[in-house]
């Protein structure tokens, strides 16, 4: 039976480097399509991808990138930023992979640009007051 997974695979610094994808494809059959890419050597790398193959290759393509050290989400739908809530201390600013939340100066307001979102969730926890919503 095929399937075909929307995921986010958080990268560790040792897995960077390595072409793990390029694996999936050659040695599990599985078909990628690379949606956004947040990777650089020896940092954590973030990628989100269409994944689709038979369901057999698909589990052992995963344990594959568990073995690397490499989580595996599913992507979540939706990620919204709660305008009244947030009180803009910056602290989602340096974990954002992509460059999503931004610092606007001189006003020194926290800004989100969905369109540079990828659905990783980091921001979730690190907001003190839960102004960043997942919404499945
Ligand atoms: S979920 Fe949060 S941390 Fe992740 S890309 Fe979107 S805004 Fe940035
Ligand atoms: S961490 Fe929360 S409160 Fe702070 S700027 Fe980000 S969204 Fe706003």
């Amino acid at each position: 039976m095929k399937v075909a997974h929307r995921i986010v695979l958080h990268f560790p610094p040792a897995a960077t480097d390595q072409p793990i994808i390029y694996r999936l494809s050659k040695d599990y059959d599985l078909v990628f399509n690379i949606l956004k890419a947040s990777v650089s050597p020896q940092e954590e790398g973030l990628m989100v991808l269409d994944l689709s193959g038979e369901e057999a290759d698909y589990q052992r393509g995963a344990e594959y990138l568990r073995k690397h050290g490499v989580q595996l989400q599913p992507l979540v739908q939706d990620i919204r930023k709660n305008d009244d809530r947030c009180v803009d201390c910056g602290a989602c600013v340096g974990v954002c992979p992509t460059e999503a939340l931004t610092l606007e100066r001189p006003s020194m307001r926290v800004l989100f640009d969905p369109d540079q979102c990828v659905v990783c969730g980091e921001c979730v926890p690190c907001c003190p007051v839960e102004a960043m919503e997942l919404r499945f």
